[in-house]
């Protein structure tokens, strides 16, 4: 099954035991022995059989998915430093979908941070070992996100985070949603850059322009 969700369609997760009312449209119901999970409001889905999915006319652009194990650090490495990625920026391959599947906003600007990169350098302006070091961030990022439920950092950091007054939008991330206060590493100012409608946070230290501008 494929559906393209963007802000007005709503997952949502019950035992089946539970009655759900909702003013919105219904339309897609798995259920196992015990939950329900529904698709409320979607408008984009196709139900295609497996050995036609390639020819999606969306799924065949989209890049591997960073979750999958097949997706190794050398597959990212290689990617990043592909005639056709390496060089657009930082800022622009982070949502590219074509680059790779599953990379949203908030994973955007911790993934850069985490590696160190500016995000208007391109891999192109970067060496080997810091490409190396861009493509396991990208793998180990997305996976300490997915395994924690959207936490970035460390539990202790978060902890510490929350303990000085931090909100959750903020305290669970290194950067992203703390252009307010200072880097975790280096005690300089995060700060916000806009590409497009879509905000980045980053450190202007920690985060050096390596592209002769
Ligand atoms: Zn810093």
């Amino acid at each position: 099954m494929y559906s393209h969700n963007e802000l007005y369609e709503r997952w949502t997760v019950n035992l089946n035991t539970k009655r759900v009312k909702s003013a919105r449209a219904r339309r897609v119901v798995l259920k196992t022995k015990k939950h329900a999970v529904r698709l409320w409001s979607a408008t984009d889905i196709d139900l295609i059989p497996t050995s036609e999915e390639d020819e999606h006319p969306f799924l065949k652009k989209i890049g591997p998915d960073v979750l999958n194990e097949s997706c190794s650090f050398e597959l990212i490495e290689e990617r990043l430093t592909s005639k056709n990625f390496h060089k657009k920026k930082a800022s622009t391959l982070m949502l590219d979908q074509t680059f790779f599947a599953g990379l949203g906003n908030y994973l955007r600007s911790e993934i850069l941070f985490d590696a160190k990169i500016h995000p208007d350098d391109r891999p192109y302006d970067l060496d080997k070992t810091e490409i190396t070091e861009w493509a396991n961030s990208i793998k180990n990022i997305s996976h300490l996100a997915y395994k924690t439920g959207g936490f970035t950092v460390s539990k202790s950091l978060a902890d510490k985070n929350k303990a000085n007054g931090e909100s959750k939008r903020s305290y669970r991330h290194a950067v992203f949603m703390r252009n307010k206060y200072e880097c975790l590493d280096c005690k300089s100012r995060i700060e916000r850059k806009w590409y497009g409608k879509r905000k980045l946070d980053y450190c202007p230290s920690c985060q050096i322009q390596r592209a002769k501008v």
